[in-house]
């Protein structure tokens, strides 16, 4: 038998000390983490990601007395979720049974992430098949980041104008993949099909990409003596500077000469990037929420001291060209904006609630979390008559159907975000 539900579920949830992650105070996921947990932050330790969700890498507990189970034993949002699948609204269950299908991050990057793409539903069923300690579950993973402080990323691969201008402008790519590969480059023309682009921009990144570890640390010590030498006469590229930084994060490594193949994006706070499956990317830098499918799947290139698998990342990318869009958020009232990345599992929203205000998040079919990233105030869950006293760092699960009614405290604005179903499936 379900339970009555008549408050939002206060959740403890995981963190992931990844060693790319800001360190003790300085990381946002930390901060968040030990007011969610009461955990002390280590001075000297990694925060990376803040995970509130179901997967069970990083799960996220019911916290004591809320499970309705008698003993003492933490519940967690999976289990629980499972044994009250009703709370996820009917469409959603038909949908993707009694799992909840989004997983909601905050990030904290103080070092690059690997070059990773995300494989699509089909090769995540396969590679999960052949190799489940690395492929840890069957699911697509697309993603969404909004960022919190300046983020940056790579993202998706540069135009053929820009990858002209690479060629032109960094011999020692050239030199690694041949004069033949390099003209065919050179000599693509606007009329030219998707798939005559598409076969030639992947034949020169796989050769690029596939390098012998030697071939690239001499390629990347002759770029850098080039680089240090040129910056004495002229100002170095955005590119030329991240080639720069990269090389010291992860020295000798293949990821660093693959900056030039993909666009460099630098968001502001409030804006967004959405990646689908089998797109290229890496996190350089920043705080940031993020939203994905509740899905684990990597497959990694470059930029990481992990398993790398070269070949399926070359096989599976779809090589579209052109800059992402970026996403700003689009007003729903005063107070709350979303974003919607085109994919079914999630949308995002954004409450930036001043002082003593309030705002109303209304009742829909299917089920959210919801993150204090910022200040304090009260929240109420439909017609009932306790209020919680919600704060920085305090994650909740709110069951479909119901309201949710937000007062931010008289002391300064409250900040917080939501995860859902995308509406369009609602
Ligand atoms: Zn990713």
């Amino acid at each position: 038998m379900e339970m009555e539900v008549s408050r939002p579920l206060s959740l403890r949830c995981s963190v992931q000390k990844y060693d790319w992650g800001k360190l003790g105070k300085d990381s946002k996921v930390a901060r968040l983490f030990s007011r969610n947990s009461e955990a002390e932050i280590e001075p000297e330790r990694p925060y990376a990601e803040f995970w509130m969700g179901t997967h069970e890498s990083g799960p996220s507990f019911l916290v004591r007395g809320e499970s309705g189970s008698p003993d003492s034993k933490p519940v967690s949002l999976r289990k629980w979720i499972l044994d009250n699948p009703g709370y996820l609204g009917e469409k959603v269950v038909h949908r993707w049974g009694s799992e909840l299908p989004f997983l909601f991050k905050v990030l904290s990057v103080a070092k690059a992430l690997s070059i990773q793409a995300h494989p699509d539903k089909e090769l995540a069923r396969v590679l999960h098949r052949m190799q489940p300690s690395i492929y840890k579950d069957p699911n697509q993973k697309p993603e969404m980041a909004i960022a919190l402080t300046d983020f940056r990323a790579l993202c998706g691969f540069v135009s053929i104008e820009l990858l002209k201008d690479v060629l032109a402008g960094v011999p020692e790519i050239v030199e690694l993949v041949g004069d033949e590969d390099a003209s065919k480059v050179l000599n693509i023309k606007e009329q030219d099909g998707y798939m005559e682009v598409k076969s030639i921009l992947r034949s020169i990144f796989t050769k690029v990409i596939s390098a012998s570890k030697e071939a690239v640390s001499e390629l990347l010590s002759k770029l850098k003596c080039r680089l240090n030498e040129e910056h004495k006469i002229r100002m170095l590229t955005e590119k030329e500077q991240l080639v720069l930084l990269l090389e010291k994060q992860y020295p000798a490594d293949v990821g660093v000469i693959s900056v030039f193949f993909f666009n460099y994006v630098k968001l502001s706070p409030g804006e967004a990037l959405y990646i689908g499956a089998n797109e290229p990317h890496a996190y350089i830098s920043g705080d940031c929420i993020e939203c994905m499918a509740t899905s684990d799947n990597v497959v990694r290139a470059g930029l990481t001291p992990k398993y790398r698998d070269v070949q399926t990342l070359c096989s599976m990318l779809t090589y579209k060209q052109g800059f992402p869009e970026i996403l700003r958020g689009t007003p729903l009232n005063h107070y709350i904006s979303r974003y919607t990345p085109p994919f079914d599992e999630f949308e995002v929203d954004h409450c930036l609630l001043p002082p003593q205000e309030s705002v109303v998040f209304p009742a829909i079919p299917g089920p959210s979390i919801f993150v204090v990233v910022d200040g304090e105030g009260r929240m109420r869950m439909g017609s009932a008559i306790d209020e919680e006293m919600v704060a920085e760092g305090h994650v909740y699960f709110v069951p479909a159907h119901s309201e949710i009614a937000l007062t931010a405290a008289p002391a300064g604005p409250l900040q917080l975000y939501r995860a859902g179903v995308n509406s369009r499936v609602l």
